[in-house]
């Protein structure tokens, strides 16, 4: 579980930026992706000044040629790509009555499409050096639950959760596992900001942290775990479980 070459996108920030760390620090070599340069190049200084190896890489997963190019030059300097997370995403909170296609477009292309792109061109060098590997696709709780004037996002969760079990049996004689994480409430800022409301309504008394999500990544890459694959990991302090009749 070491000196393997991890891709993590949209790793400039919140849970990836801590998945990025989390494998760094068990000795792998990973590519911090993001589309924000500035945010990449924060990331990886903060795994090298703790010791890490990692290197900063801008690309913008719904560009499906900078994402060619990237797996191709992931190659070409580390001859190998073990585990693939495909992290980055984006939200659009707005009535379906007003969203507009373009608005549409944008979170399907960045969060469904750019997850698929990512796959398909990561596995294709998993193929090509059969190394077998291991794939993660960050989803979210909203491809299962839904408040108002989330169409955009949670139909494109939804989607990655499908691509997940869809790719995870098309790459089985690959050696590849494909797996989903669903996050519920993870809090990527100060975590002062928080009420106590919102660490008691859920049923772990707290709300997740981006560490809850890098621990999961480990595990699902794990090669002791190739047993799991095709599966969604629902990471939500029980928020799903919860019946929610007010009373
Ligand atoms: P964040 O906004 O803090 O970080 C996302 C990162 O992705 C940013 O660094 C951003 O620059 C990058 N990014 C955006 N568009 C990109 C693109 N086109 N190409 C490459 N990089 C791009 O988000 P986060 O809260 O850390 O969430 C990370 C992932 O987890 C997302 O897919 C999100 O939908 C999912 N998620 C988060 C939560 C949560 O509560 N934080 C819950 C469920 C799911």
């Amino acid at each position: 579980m070491n000196n393997r070459v991890v891709l993590v996108t949209g790793a400039g920030n919140g849970i990836g930026a801590e998945v990025a760390f989390a494998f760094a620090a068990k000795g792998d070599k990973v590519i911090v992706s993001d589309i924000n340069q500035e945010h990449a190049e924060r990331s990886q200084k903060q795994i090298v000044e703790a010791g890490g190896e990692a290197c900063a890489y801008t690309c913008d997963v719904s560009n499906v040629e900078q994402v060619i190019h990237m797996m191709e030059w992931i190659d070409e300097t580390y001859g190998r790509i073990d585990v693939c997370i495909n992290n980055a995403g984006i939200s659009k909170w707005i009535s379906p009555l007003e969203l507009s296609i373009e608005e549409w477009d944008k979170v399907l292309n960045t969060n469904a499409r750019g997850t698929f792109v990512c796959s398909r061109e990561a596995t294709k060098y998993m193929k090509k050096h059969q190394t077998g590997g291991s794939i993660i696709n960050m989803a979210s709780t909203r491809a299962q639950m839904s408040e108002p004037n989330s169409e955009a996002y949670a139909a494109s969760k939804g989607a990655i959760v499908s691509l997940t079990h869809a790719l995870a049996a098309s790459l089985q004689e690959d050696g590849i596992q494909v797996n989903s994480i669903s996050p519920g409430w993870i809090h990527t800022g100060d975590t002062q900001e928080l009420r106590s409301i919102d660490h008691s309504q859920h049923f772990s008394k707290r709300v997740g942290e981006p560490a809850d999500i890098a621990r999961a990544c480990l595990f699902l890459s794990d090669p002791q775990n190739t047993f799991i694959t095709g599966e969604n990991l629902t990471i939500d302090g029980g928020m799903t479980r919860k019946m929610i009749y007010e009373h």
